[in-house]
């Protein structure tokens, strides 16, 4: 099959787990072992990936080569659940040069003596290049949710904790997000949901596997106690930021290979609505060309 037609057949993988509009929307809905029927061995899975990699490649060169719009991809999820695996080989095509990959941890002192948003747009990708979140602001209303003293810690003046301090971090993070739009910068979020019980038999792959051992602490664990607080903080955030300009999409991540094929589709079929194209040349330039081409051609 013809790439174009290709992409076009793992399109329909993306579209039932964009959300674009909050209001209604239920994690519950959703199965983190869909796979949408498709039942793939390793190796065709891998194929088809490939085609969207590939797909992704030229779009990117496009984005570099045009050098106005920008694109943001966050990734969030509980422990496990293969952002850093999926960030690997959903880029393993593009160009290094031209994307970027940050990880945000726990604040540094320095970040805490800011607003939360400060470490953050200090990083965004530039015009032409593709930013990755890993792990992003959303933090700020998941984990500093789950755990409300992790916000203490953020020395905010007291009168501006209130009640209502989850709902205005919300609605901050969509006017920000209104605000990147309109500089340019596409944006996608995925939320990749993974199910409990995957993510204990990865904790204990991670405990059993030499190779992997170096990916087990202890402390995600813990978390795993917090789980229902935060499928209700993944709620909430989905719910009042997902819009059409800065869709989120919750990735079914049970399964690898799915994970990876909606992710690069998401990607790939975003770009292409951008109706990117390398810049025209214009009568002076094809002037010029020529000139060189002359001068190149007198050359002994
Ligand atoms: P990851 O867990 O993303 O795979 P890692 O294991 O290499 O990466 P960790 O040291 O676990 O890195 O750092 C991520 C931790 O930092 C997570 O527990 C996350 O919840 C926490 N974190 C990220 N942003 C914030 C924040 N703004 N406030 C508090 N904790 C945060
Ligand atoms: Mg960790």
């Amino acid at each position: 099959m013809p790439r174009k037609e290709l992409l076009d057949s793992i399109r329909k993988y993306v579209h039932p787990f964009r959300i674009s509009k909050g209001k209604g929307f239920r994690l519950k809905d959703f199965d983190p072992g869909d796979t949408c029927g498709l039942k793939l061995g390793k190796k065709e899975a891998a194929d088809l990936l490939q085609h969207g990699i590939a797909g992704l490649a030229e779009e990117q060169d496009m984005l570099y080569a045009q050098d106005t719009w920008s694109l943001l991809l966050i990734f969030q999820a509980m422990d496990a659940a293969g952002k850093d695996s999926t960030i690997k080989h959903v880029m393993s095509g593009v160009n290094p040069q031209g994307c970027q990959v940050v990880s945000f941890k726990q604040p540094s002192p320095e970040e805490l003596d800011h607003d939360f948003m400060w470490r953050c747009v200090k990083r965004l990708p530039e015009r032409g290049r593709i930013g990755i979140f890993n792990r992003s602001y959303y933090e700020e209303v998941l984990v500093v949710r789950v755990h409300p003293e992790i916000l203490k810690r953020q020395k905010l003046p007291s009168p501006l904790v209130g009640k209502r301090i989850w709902d205005e971090r919300l609605a901050d993070i969509a006017n920000f997000e209104d605000y990147l739009t309109r500089q340019g910068t596409k944006i996608l979020k995925f939320f990749l949901h993974v199910s409990r019980k995957e993510q204990k038999k990865r904790f204990l792959d991670r405990l059993e596997e030499p190779e992997k051992n170096w990916k087990f602490s202890a402390s995600d664990v813990q978390e795993r106690k917090f789980w229902g607080d935060y499928m209700d903080a993944f709620e909430e955030a989905i719910r009042a930021t997902a819009s059409k300009h800065a869709p989120w999409f919750v990735v079914p991540a049970d399964n690898k290979w799915f994970t990876r094929l909606v992710v690069a589709a998401a990607i790939v079929d975003a770009m292409e609505s951008l109706d990117l194209a390398y810049p025209k040349v214009d009568a002076a330039k094809k002037k010029e060309f020529a000139a060189a081409r002359a001068a190149l051609s007198r050359e002994k």
